[in-house]
């Protein structure tokens, strides 16, 4: 079994409702949710949109790191994620990310380093987002991050005084 590190976002008007399904689904498709954050709310990163809602959820999963990857979008599919449209929006505004209802990114998987065309874990952005900071001090604050050498708790901490 492998602990998968999860964070899902949500800026649509029913985001809290879509992150408590999300989190079902993962529970009942990638593995048994032993652990999850309070929801946290920010301003939308990189771009003009709505604020969003976040969660970090640790899951216990037997799936490779690519089936995890490929279970997610197919929940992001099933709760109405269309990266069609989005690419439609991003072209419309010049911006670099759209709006999207749900979208859930692999933190952790274990402490393994996976960088493949589909899959960058740990995921190359968390130290720069309070977003996922946030949420991961509050489940796993100890945790040692494997490339960056520091714990959570320290690595936010950093940020915070930088
Ligand atoms: P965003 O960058 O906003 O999460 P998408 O959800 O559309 O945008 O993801 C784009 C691509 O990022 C995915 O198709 C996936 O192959 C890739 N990717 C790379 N590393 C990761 C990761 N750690 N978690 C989730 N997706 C990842
Ligand atoms: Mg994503």
């Amino acid at each position: 079994m492998a602990r998968v590190v999860l964070i899902s976002g949500s800026n649509a008007p029913a985001a809290d409702s879509l992150l408590s399904q999300a989190r079902g689904m993962v529970d009942s498709r990638i593995g048994k949710v032993v652990c999850a954050s309070h929801l946290y709310r920010s301003r939308a990163w990189g771009f003009d949109a709505p604020d969003f809602s976040n969660q970090v959820l640790v899951a216990e999963s037997s799936l490779s790191p690519d089936a995890v990857l490929d279970a997610l979008h197919e929940i992001e599919n099933s709760l109405g994620r269309d990266r069609r449209r989005e690419e439609r929006e991003k072209a419309a505004t010049g911006q670099r990310y759209a709006s999207r209802p749900i979208d859930i990114d692999i933190l952790f998987y274990d402490r393994e380093v996976i960088a493949t065309q589909r899959l960058t874990v740990p995921h190359p952005l968390m130290a720069e987002r309070d977003f996922v900071l946030d949420p991961l001090a509050e489940v796993m604050g100890d945790f040692v991050h494997p490339t960056l050498g520091k714990s959570i708790a320290q690595i936010r901490k950093q940020r915070s005084k930088a």
